[in-house]
């Protein structure tokens, strides 16, 4: 059995000096006493200690999953009654907000204020958003003749493993664990290694929401040969919703494929906004460079390649350049930032190491280095300056690869045949944006584009009920509305023939 240490609660959480999984309803460390650091990539300091999970703390979380699911307190109850616990869920994030978006702002570098006012509430809105739709999903009856009566009807698939990233923990994380748990499925969380806390955190608000104990567990660690690798080849384990890397999506689908898993995968993506020369400028502007920098740029559909009608260039850039150079980072917590540190030291090389290509195959028009300009405090942050990079081809690996950290390359355009070839012309296919006041044009264009969503003079506007996902290197499957409560269920045949 592994060591439990059961008197932290949602209030004193954030003050824990080490992190323990969440199984079976209470928090326990790993049986080796094997530790991994977490720390505030804003200072650089490690802020605490996290229980390293690996095969044998998977296995109990697994088995404790399995036990619940079966005994049926939690996958037999009626929808409607499960649906009351994600609503308390809901709740218990709004109640415990500003806990929750410090805890993040810590483990992510992102600014306090955009996981108080983002990241916060649109978790706990997934809670609310799937507690009422789950109940409107139909089941069907179909009629064949007076005495036979077919149902086609959707059931639980069993313990199901979520498999999460770190730059939107709490969002992505409480994304899947909602439709998961609607369907009536036990759940076994992964968190990110990077970023912990807020996943801890779930596990203490299932607990005070009164889900029984192993309908969700939350194990930490990290991905090869650790916790990660162990829930996706576990035999017991049904499905796999994963988002992440492409490449880690590869590796995971392997690994699940003998035990024949069911997969959901949101995976990298490279996010174009294309200006068309009758674009409203001001707002396309706008949303170019906040889809570009929010969240450090570390957004799967972050808009990290900027397409412009030859005819606006001059001016796109000089506009672009003024409403970057307003953009202000610095330290996290305070008011007035706008953006922060990127996710880790390792990450922060990574990005930098595209400095030299973005000076090789274009103009460094702003940025190009690590931030150091900063207080004391945050010398040894992982801060990168806000980088425009304009003349760039669309062969560039600044346009072809996902560089996740807060570079915008331009690329000009003639007209739409050739940006839509030069759009499509990357491995990935999550989305992009199109700016325009013609709305054939608008028409046209979304529709040959190559990507699972498209948004039409907006970026990041969502109603959660419409499909989410991407084409190509960019996903597998679809997550949103019903789509994730089919993820999470298998579709069973039942018919009745009466005398
Ligand atoms: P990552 O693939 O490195 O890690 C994601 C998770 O997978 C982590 O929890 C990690 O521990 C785990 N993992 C790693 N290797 C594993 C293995 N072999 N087996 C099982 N688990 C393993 O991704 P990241 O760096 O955390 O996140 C950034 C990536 O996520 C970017 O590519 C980004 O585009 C993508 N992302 C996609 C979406 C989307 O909806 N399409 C949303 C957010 C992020």
């Amino acid at each position: 059995m592994l060591s439990t240490m059961d008197t932290v609660t949602l209030e004193t959480a954030k003050n824990t000096p080490l992190m323990g999984h969440f199984i079976h309803g209470e928090i326990c460390f790993s049986e080796n006493g094997e530790t991994f650091d977490n720390v505030n990539p804003a200072t650089g300091q490690v802020i605490g200690q996290v229980s390293l999970g690996g095969r044998r703390e998977m296995d109990q979380a697994i088995v404790s999953a399995k036990k619940a699911f079966e005994q049926g307190e939690w996958s037999r109850l009626p929808m409607k009654e499960r649906c009351q616990y994600l609503k308390k869920m809901g709740d218990l994030i709004l109640e415990h907000q500003e806990t929750l978006a410090m805890m993040e702002t810590r483990d992510t570098g992102k600014p306090y204020q955009e996981s108080l006012n983002g990241d916060v509430p649109r978790s706990a809105s997934n809670f609310h958003f799937f507690a009422d739709y789950a109940q409107s999903l139909q089941e069907t009856c179909f009629t064949l003749n007076e005495n036979e009566r077919h149902f086609a009807v959707r059931e639980p698939l069993g313990v199901v493993g979520l498999i999460t990233p770190w730059n939107l923990p709490l969002y992505l994380s409480s994304w899947k664990i909602a439709p998961a748990l609607a369907m009536g499925n036990t759940v076994v969380l992964k968190p990110a290694e990077w970023t912990p806390s807020t996943a801890f955190m779930l596990g203490l608000i299932a607990r005070e929401a009164g889900l029984p104990p192993g309908v969700l567990n939350v194990v930490h660690g990290f991905g090869p040969e650790s916790a990660g690798e162990a829930l996706t080849r576990h035999p017991d384990v049904k499905a796999i919703s994963f988002t992440g890397e492409t490449t880690t999506g590869k590796t995971i689908m392997k690994a699940a494929a003998d035990s024949l898993k069911k997969v959901s995968f949101e995976l990298g993506g490279k996010g174009a906004n294309i200006l068309f020369e009758d674009a409203d400028l001001d707002k396309a502007l706008g949303a170019c460079v906040h889809s570009a920098f929010r969240n450090q740029g570390q957004i799967c559909l972050a808009g990290s390649r900027l397409y412009v009608h030859e005819s606006l260039y001059e001016e796109v850039v000089s506009q672009l350049t003024e409403r970057i150079k307003a953009i202000r980072v610095g330290n996290p917590m305070d008011s007035n930032t706008t953006m922060g540190a990127v996710i880790s030291k390792e990450h922060m090389e990574k990005v930098l190491s595209y400095m030299p290509v973005a000076h090789q195959d274009g103009q460094v028009v702003l940025g190009g280095k690590r931030l150091e300009q900063l207080p004391a405090e945050f010398l040894k942050g992982c801060f990168i300056e806000p980088t425009l990079v304009t003349e760039v081809q669309n062969h560039s690996r600044l346009i072809q690869e996902e560089i996740f950290g807060p570079i915008l390359p331009v690329v000009s355009f003639k007209d739409e045949n050739e940006v839509v070839t030069m759009v499509n012309d990357t491995k990935y296919g999550l989305s992009a944006s199109v700016w325009s006041r013609d709305v054939n044009r608008c028409h046209r264009v979304s529709r040959a584009l190559q990507m699972g969503i498209v948004w039409v003079n907006c970026w990041f506007a969502r109603d959660l009920r419409t499909p989410f996902g991407g084409k190509k290197a960019s996903g597998v499957g679809r997550e949103g509305g019903r789509y994730s409560l089919e993820f999470f269920s298998d579709a069973k045949a039942i018919c009745y023939r009466y005398e």
